[in-house]
């Protein structure tokens, strides 16, 4: 039996679409905290879990001995530590087979704020003793292309990653990745560095969005301060402007451009290009 955590949100639908690809909807089940947001799911023969990573005692009885488990990392940020500890402890009392978990690219080398709960999770589960794999996904296309109407909006793009390039990939691609891993075998022990296959510059973004909607929309790089500005400006709260600029710094300094292939590796394909992830984003506008 192949589990599947997180599966109502955009990674965890993608993930259980490719699985069903794959293997028997008797052979799948989900942890969910909402089972009507599953209930589709449910009603293809999948079995719906229902546990919240905030409370532990839910947990009990969310794994069997023997399954292969993907922990989709949670998104309440700050609180993800203590949830994620919560899941790996349910999965070692269960004795599950295979513990995958979606991590960040670079593990312990990613020194932004959000990479803190994945490296401190990522110690959890090499301490638990459980047979695991680490699927550290690079950041998804998007990230970017879900902000394309403020983009062709203001006709620019505010960054302050300077010229630093981003190696992303569409959602699906970190999906197949993530099916390659449960469906597979030798993945044990291992860490991947997941991210796309071309990693591209806040210009080159601006330019591709530019030729493609016919719209002129130009990378405005900004200081980390005037970044700050702009997102307070927007309604962001603070921890969370902070958090993004933080992002944007690493960026500048190359943290999420690193790449080794291991994703095209993994899912047996070239990465899907960012300008195809723009292209069904336009389209879809
Ligand atoms: P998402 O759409 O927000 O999905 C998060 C999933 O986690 C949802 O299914 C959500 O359940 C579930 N979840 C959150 N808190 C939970 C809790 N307390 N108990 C049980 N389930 C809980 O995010 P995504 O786009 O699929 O990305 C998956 C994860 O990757 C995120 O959660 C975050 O850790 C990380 N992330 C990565 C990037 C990147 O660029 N690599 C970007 C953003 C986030 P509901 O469906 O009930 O809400």
């Amino acid at each position: 039996m192949i589990v599947v955590t997180g599966a109502t949100g955009q990674l965890g639908r993608l993930v259980v679409e490719q699985l069903l690809e794959k293997v028997p909807a008797d052979q799948l089940a989900v942890v969910v905290r909402n089972a009507e947001k599953a209930a589709d799911l449910a009603a293809r023969g999948v079995d719906v879990r229902t546990a919240d990573y905030s409370a532990p005692e839910s947990l009990d009885g969310a794994f069997r001995a023997g399954e292969r488990v993907l922990l989709i990392s949670g998104s309440e940020v700050g609180q993800r530590l203590p949830q994620h500890t919560a899941v790996v402890e349910a999965a070692k009392a269960a004795g599950v087979a295979l513990l995958a978990y979606t991590s960040v690219l670079g593990g312990d080398e990613a020194d932004f704020q959000l990479a803190a709960e994945h490296q401190a999770t990522e110690k959890i589960i090499r301490d638990s003793g459980l047979p695991y794999t680490l699927l550290r996904n690079g950041w998804y296309d998007e990230n970017y292309t879900a902000q394309l109407p403020t983009y062709l909006g203001l006709g620019a793009i505010a960054a302050a990653a300077g010229d630093g390039r981003v190696a992303s990939a569409p959602r699906a691609d970190y999906a197949a990745a993530a099916v390659a891993v449960l469906t597979g075998e030798g993945h044990e022990g291992q860490a991947y560095e997941l991210s796309g296959d071309t990693a591209w510059s806040f210009a080159e973004l601006a330019a591709e969005i530019s030729a493609q909607s016919g719209k002129a929309v130009a990378y405005a790089p900004q200081s980390p301060e005037e970044m700050r500005g702009i997102l307070l400006g927007a309604g962001l709260p603070e921890p969370l402007a902070d958090i993004l600029v933080d992002v944007d710094l690493a960026i500048a300094r190359g943290l999420l451009a690193r790449q080794n292939g291991d994703l095209a590796r993994l899912i047996g394909r070239p990465t899907t290009p960012i300008g195809d992830t723009i292209r069904a984003a336009l389209a879809a506008l």
